[in-house]
C-alpha cells in the first residue's frame, strides 16, 4: 500500500471513529473513498438480519434518493454474490456477469467495472462495500487491500452500532427501554435479575454512564465548581511553564481558557445537565461532539488538537469526580457491569449485594472471574458489544449458564427466569445432602475432593461443604486487597487462619504468583506479552526479599500444626526449583533458630502450567513431593490461546484432546515416579472434566467451594468403569465440542441432567 493510502486510511479511521452515529460514519467512508480511489461509485450496503435484505445505506456517486429504499434479496446480485462467496469479487464488465441485477433506482447501469468487498465480524457476513467506475477497468491489488483493510474497520463500528441498537435504522427507532440481548462467555455459572451498576474507572470519560440528574441544581453547582478548579489549574500550569515554554508553545493554555468561558463548553454542558443529564455525562456529550467535529477539519494542526480537547474534558471530569460523594449503596439485586472490573474492586464491594457481573473484557479463567466463582457471583465476561455507557440502572437479566445478558427483558422472560433462579434453589437444596457424604463412585472408589481458597469466605464454605484439605491457597488474593506488600507478621496472621481451619488435613499454599492478570494494585507489571512474561517463579526467584518473607510467614503459621504444603507456580525448569530448594531449607533452618521450636519440614510441590513440565517429570520428581496441575494456564500454554481474550474464548477449551492427552500421560509419568499428582484449576470443578481426571488417575482434584457439592455429587453417581469408558471414547476424538457433547450426552441419560449448564437452558 503506498504511502498516500496509508495516510487517507489513517485518516478515514480517525474520522470514523470520531464520528457520532452509524450514518456519518458510512457517509465519512463512501466520500472518502470514492474521493481516494477516483471512483464514480462508493457505496455500503448492510445486511438487514431480520429481513434477509442488504440495504443500500450510503453512497457517493448512486442517486442519493436512493439511499435507504434501495434493497436486495440476499442472494440477489453481485451485492448478494460478495456476501455468499464471503470474498472479494472483482469484475471488469459487471453488466455481463449473469449475477448482474439491474437496479433502475440508482442509476447503476452506466459503471462497467465493479469490486465489492465482503463487511465480516467474527466470521459473519454485516455487509458489503462496493466501489464502481464507468471505465471497463480491473481494480489493482493495493484497491484490494485497501478497501479490506478499511471494511476490517468498518466492521467493528457496525457491529458496536448493532448493539446500541443503532441499526434498527432498518426498522422502528429505538428508545431507551428496548429490549437487547448479548452474549459473551459464561464465567461463573448461575442466573440473575437485577438492575446494573456501572463501574467505570476515575477520570475515563469514553466510560461515563449516561444517568439522570438527581437533583439538577446540585449537578450545575458541581459543574461551577469544576471549572472553576479546572481554570486555576491551567492558570498555575501556564504561570510555572512560562520560563521552560515559548509563548506561543503556551498558547494552547489560553485556548484551554477561551473553551472555559461561560459562553462556550460550560453553557453548552448546562444545556445538557438542564436537559436532565447528570453532570459527568454531560462533559462526556459535549466533549464527544467537539471532538467529532475537530476530527473532520481539513487541518492537520486543529485535528491534532482533539488531544488536548480530551485532555480538558478529563481535567474536568476529575475535579467532578472527586467532589461525588454521592458512591451509591449497592442494593441486593446489583448487577455490576464495566469493561474490566479488577479482584481488589470486587472484593471491596458488599458482594453479598452482588447479583451478577458483566463486562466488556476479559475471559472465563481470569483471576476476577475465579473469585467470582467462589463468591457464586453469576458472571459473564467479554461481551464484547457491550453498550456499558447506556446501561446505568437498567433492568437486566443474567443469564451466566449461557453467557447472554439481556437489556430491559419482558415480562415473560423475568417471569421464565424467575422459575429458572426456584429450580436452582432447589438443586442447591438437593445437593445439600452431599455436604456430608464422601465422594466414593458406586463402585467404591475414593476421590478426596479439595478446595481451592483465596478468601476466608472459601475457607468457610470449604470446611461446611467437606473438603479434604485445602489444595490449592491463592496466596497473591490477600496480597491483592492490600496497598501495599504485607509484611512477615502480617501473613504469618493470614496463613494461619487458614492453616488452623484445616487443621489435622493438608494444606497446599501456593507462593505468591503476580503477573500476567493479577497485578497488585500498588506495583504493575506492564508487559507487551504478559502471559509469558515475569510472573509466578520468576517475579519471586528475582525478588528473594519478597519471597523470603512469605516462605518465613508461612513456616511461622504452621507452628504446631505441621499440615503446610508449600506449592510453586509457573515453574518452567528444573533450575529454578533447585533455587527455591536452597532458599527454603535456609528459610527453614533460620525460623527454627529464631523461634526455638522444631518445625515439620513442609512438603515441597510444583504447579503443571508450562508445558515444558510435562517433558521433564522424571528429573522434577527427584526434587519435589507432589505435582498439582494448573490446568488454565496449562490450557492456555498448551493451544497457545490467552486465557483473557474474548475474541478466542472458543478456541480455548480443557476438552481439546491435546489437553487430555498431555493429562493422561502426565498421571503415567507421576505415578511411575510415585508421586501423588492432583488438578486445581477449572476444570477439577466441572462435573463432566472431574470425571475424566478421576479415570485417568488422578489422586486428588481441587475446586472451588462453590463446585465441590456438583463434583462429588457427580462421582457418586458414575462408576469408575464407566468413567474409563468414557475416557477412552472421548480420547478417540478430536472436537473439543463433540467430546463435551458425548459426556453431557452420559450426564443426561445417567440421572445427572441437572449437572449439565444447558439443561438448564432458556430460550429466547
Ligand atoms: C491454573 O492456572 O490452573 C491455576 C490453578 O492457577 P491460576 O488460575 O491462579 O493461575
Ligand atoms: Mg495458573
Amino acid at each position: 500500500m503506498s504511502n498516500m493510502q496509508l495516510d487517507t486510511l489513517r485518516r478515514i479511521v480517525q474520522e470514523i471513529n470520531a464520528s457520532v452515529s452509524l450514518h456519518d460514519s458510512l457517509d465519512i467512508m463512501v466520500n472518502h473513498v470514492a474521493e481516494a480511489m477516483h471512483v464514480d461509485v462508493c457505496s455500503i450496503y448492510l445486511l438487514d438480519e431480520r429481513n434477509k435484505r442488504y440495504v443500500l445505506m450510503a453512497s457517493k456517486g448512486l442517486k442519493p434518493e436512493a439511499v435507504g429504499h434501495v434493497s436486495l434479496n440476499i442472494g440477489e446480485g453481485l451485492v448478494g454474490l460478495v456476501g455468499q462467496r464471503e470474498e472479494i469479487v472483482n469484475l471488469d464488465n459487471a453488466p455481463k456477469h449473469d449475477r448482474f441485477a439491474y437496479l433502475p433506482e440508482t442509476g447503476e447501469e452506466l459503471f462497467n467495472s465493479f469490486l465489492g468487498v465482503p463487511v465480516m465480524y467474527r466470521r459473519k457476513v454485516m455487509g458489503v462495500l462496493v466501489v464502481q467506475n464507468k471505465e471497463p477497468q480491473d481494480f489493482s491489488e493495493a484497491a484490494e487491500s485497501f478497501l479490506v483493510t478499511l471494511c476490517a474497520q468498518l466492521s467493528g463500528v457496525i457491529a458496536h452500532a448493532h448493539a446500541v441498537g443503532n441499526i434498527d435504522v432498518f426498522r422502528k427507532p429505538t428508545s431507551g427501554s428496548t429490549y437487547k440481548t448479548f452474549q459473551g462467555v459464561s464465567g461463573a455459572g448461575g442466573v440473575a435479575l437485577g438492575r446494573a451498576i456501572v463501574l467505570y474507572p476515575p477520570a475515563d470519560l469514553t466510560v461515563i454512564p449516561d444517568r439522570e440528574a438527581e437533583d439538577i441544581s446540585e449537578e450545575l453547582e458541581l459543574l461551577d465548581q469544576a471549572i472553576a478548579s479546572v481554570r486555576k489549574e491551567i492558570q498555575s500550569l501556564d504561570e510555572k511553564m512560562q520560563d521552560s515554554l515559548m509563548s506561543e508553545e503556551r498558547a494552547l493554555f489560553s485556548v484551554f481558557l477561551r473553551m472555559l468561558d461561560e459562553n462556550a463548553l460550560p453553557s453548552e454542558i448546562k444545556d445538557h445537565i438542564r436537559a436532565g443529564s447528570w453532570a459527568q455525562g454531560a462533559v462526556r456529550k459535549v466533549i464527544d461532539k467537539h471532538i467529532a467535529l475537530f476530527a473532520q477539519m481539513e487541518d492537520d494542526y486543529l485535528r491534532e488538537r482533539v488531544s488536548d480537547l480530551k485532555d480538558l474534558g478529563r481535567r474536568i471530569l476529575a475535579c467532578l469526580q472527586e467532589a461525588d460523594s454521592s458512591h451509591r449503596e449497592l442494593s441486593p439485586d446489583s448487577i455490576l457491569i464495566g469493561e474490566e472490573i479488577s479482584t481488589a474492586a470486587l472484593v471491596e464491594l458488599p458482594v453479598d449485594n452482588i447479583a451478577a457481573i458483566v463486562t466488556s473484557e476479559g475471559a472465563a479463567n481470569s483471576h476476577m472471574v475465579i473469585v467470582a466463582r467462589a463468591l457464586g457471583i453469576p458472571t459473564v465476561v467479554g461481551v464484547t458489544e457491550l453498550p456499558i455507557t447506556t446501561l446505568d440502572d437498567i433492568e437486566m437479566i443474567v443469564d451466566a449458564y449461557q453467557g447472554r445478558v439481556f437489556v430491559n427483558p419482558p415480562r415473560r422472560l423475568r417471569q421464565r427466569y424467575k422459575e429458572v433462579q426456584k429450580e436452582e434453589e432447589q438443586i442447591a437444596k438437593d445437593l445439600k445432602q452431599y455436604e456430608t457424604k464422601d465422594a466414593i463412585t458406586p463402585d467404591g472408589v475414593s476421590i478426596p475432593l479439595f478446595v481451592n481458597t483465596g478468601l476466608m469466605i472459601d475457607v468457610v464454605r470449604g470446611v461446611q461443604r467437606g473438603a479434604k484439605g485445602v489444595g490449592l491457597y491463592r496466596s497473591e488474593i490477600p496480597f491483592m486487597l492490600r496497598e501495599r506488600f504485607p509484611g512477615e507478621e502480617e501473613q504469618r496472621a493470614i496463613y494461619r487462619q487458614q492453616l488452623s481451619h484445616f487443621a489435622n488435613k493438608p494444606v497446599i499454599m501456593r507462593t505468591l504468583d503476580i503477573g500476567a492478570d493479577k497485578d497488585l494494585p500498588y506495583f504493575s507489571i506492564e508487559e507487551e506479552n504478559s502471559a509469558l512474561g515475569w510472573r509466578g517463579l520468576r517475579f519471586t526467584l528475582d525478588h528473594p526479599e519478597i519471597f523470603s518473607a512469605q516462605i518465613r510467614a508461612m513456616l511461622k503459621a504452621s507452628i504446631g500444626l505441621n499440615n503446610l504444603h508449600i506449592l510453586l507456580p509457573m515453574v518452567t525448569s528444573v533450575s529454578e526449583v533447585e533455587e527455591v530448594l536452597y532458599l527454603l531449607e535456609r528459610d527453614w533452618i533460620a525460623v527454627q533458630e529464631e523461634e526455638q521450636v522444631k518445625i515439620t519440614r513442609p512438603k515441597i510441590g510444583i504447579m503443571v502450567e508450562v508445558p515444558s513440565v510435562l517433558f521433564q517429570i522424571s528429573e522434577f520428581a527427584e526434587l519435589v513431593d507432589f505435582f498439582s496441575v494448573g490446568s488454565n494456564d496449562l490450557t492456555q500454554y498448551l493451544l497457545a490461546v490467552d486465557r483473557n481474550n474474548p475474541h478466542v474464548a472458543n478456541v480455548y477449551s480443557h476438552f481439546h484432546p491435546s489437553v487430555l492427552r498431555a493429562l493422561s500421560r502426565l498421571v503415567e509419568d507421576c505415578h511411575i515416579h510415585q508421586k501423588p499428582v492432583s488438578v486445581c484449576g477449572e476444570m477439577a470443578g466441572d462435573p463432566l472434566s472431574a470425571i475424566l481426571l478421576m479415570a485417568m488417575g488422578f489422586n486428588t482434584l481441587s475446586m472451588s467451594s462453590s463446585n465441590i457439592l456438583r463434583v462429588r455429587k457427580a462421582i457418586c453417581h458414575v462408576p469408575m468403569a464407566d468413567a474409563k469408558q468414557l475416557l477412552d471414547n472421548v480420547l478417540q476424538m478430536n472436537n473439543p465440542l463433540v467430546i463435551k457433547s458425548w459426556l453431557e450426552h452420559y450426564f443426561k441419560t445417567h440421572g445427572l441432567a441437572d449437572m449439565v449448564k444447558s439443561n438448564r437452558l432458556v430460550s429466547a
